[in-house]
């Protein structure tokens, strides 16, 4: 009874002297992660803005799969009472055999006796009426800084396309390459180059090279259609837009940014999927429960599918994604546009893609 009592009040009072540095609070953060402790890890967080909702869900992917060979290690700390920027380096194996590895500038804050990890550090750069951000890293600030009349553009892009507008209060941050985005996200992501989740900012990357205006207004523009349809349906907790319908929308917006050649390879890609390899849209729908190797169906197939809606009825598609939304089931959500069923409503899409 006595050594219960002894390790409970040891258990308590750890918080408080567990992040007393912030090479402790590191500690904590690697420790959590590697036990697969959401709970705990969430504990260890600061923070304000659409930084709250993704490190809340970078903890829940945690719980879902732990890293028991992740490292966090600071370096370049420079603290004063209240709080501390570093570079943060994180390696860790996300394929088994394979180490990641990504590193960048992060901001620490002081509460009380303790420290908590506040996110990446961001540089804020002017672009109203939305929120944009750079990670304060080396150039990106200044080479980011050259995106602010993009936003716009794309935002047009979105309500041309359908008629549905970008939320002003749109927070972007900009990120140098793609490890580092997706190890924003959580650690299971694969290397992505555009990300938005409900209640997250848009993140995409700036890579300096090629076309990068076009690669921009290309990732902007799918993004933005991600967050203005999720606004649009309403979309949260217990509202959801299948995956694939999100990927197709996104996607159907975008195009106008790729070029000729990924076009055509989508194309091609769609009629062959829908002839003979389709894979069952059920099985698209849940973003977490779709394995990598299936990703290329999603985006697809997908697009394939708000091709077929939008040739019947301009503004299907979105019709669709509402209609997921509010009924939370497929056959009602077909219904509301005009088909028997899901299952007839994919067959026929499927036969009209495969003919064309
Ligand atoms: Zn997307």
């Amino acid at each position: 009874m006595r050594l219960l009592a002894v390790t409970v009040a040891a258990l308590l009072s750890m918080p408080a002297h567990a992040q007393a540095t912030p090479e402790a609070l590191a500690q904590q953060l690697q420790a959590a992660a590697r036990a697969g402790n959401a709970a705990a890890y969430r504990g260890l967080l600061g923070g304000s803005g659409t930084f709250v909702t993704e490190s809340a869900n970078f903890a829940a992917d945690l719980g879902r799969v732990a890293q028991p060979s992740v490292t966090y290690t600071l370096s370049d700390v420079k603290a004063d009472a209240a709080q501390a920027t570093a570079r943060l380096t994180l390696t860790w194996q996300r394929v088994a055999g394979q180490t990641s590895r990504a590193s960048f500038p992060v901001r620490l804050e002081r509460r009380g006796e303790v420290w908590r990890y506040a996110g990446e550090d961001l540089r804020v750069l002017p672009a109203a009426p939305y929120a944009l951000y750079a990670l304060n890293d080396g150039t990106l600030p200044e080479r980011a800084a050259a995106l602010a009349p993009l936003l716009g553009q794309a935002a047009t892009r979105v309500r041309e396309v359908l008629a549905v507008e970008v939320p002003p209060a749109a927070t972007v941050k900009v990120y140098p390459d793609m490890a580092t985005l997706s190890a924003s996200v959580n650690l299971t992501l694969q290397p992505v180059g555009g990300w938005n989740e409900p209640g997250e900012a848009i993140k995409l990357i700036l890579s300096g090279a090629g076309a990068v205006e076009a690669d921009t207004l290309r990732l902007l523009s799918h993004e933005f259609t991600h967050l203005s349809v999720s606004a649009a349906v309403q979309e949260g907790a217990g509202r959801r837009v299948p995956w694939w319908l999100h990927e197709g929308l996104a996607d159907d917006v975008s195009r106008a940014y790729w070029t000729p050649q990924a076009v055509s390879a989508r194309q091609e890609r769609i009629r062959d999927y829908a002839a003979s390899d389709w894979v069952p849209l059920a099985e698209l729908a849940d973003f977490p429960a779709v394995p990598e190797n299936r990703w290329r169906y999603v985006y697809a197939q997908g697009l394939g599918m708000v091709e077929f809606l939008s040739a019947r009825s301009v503004g299907a598609p979105l019709a669709l994604a509402r209609a997921f939304a509010d009924t939370g089931d497929a056959d009602r959500a077909a219904r509301a546009v005009g088909f028997a069923s899901f299952s007839a409503l994919e067959t026929q899409a499927r036969t009209w893609l495969a003919a064309r």
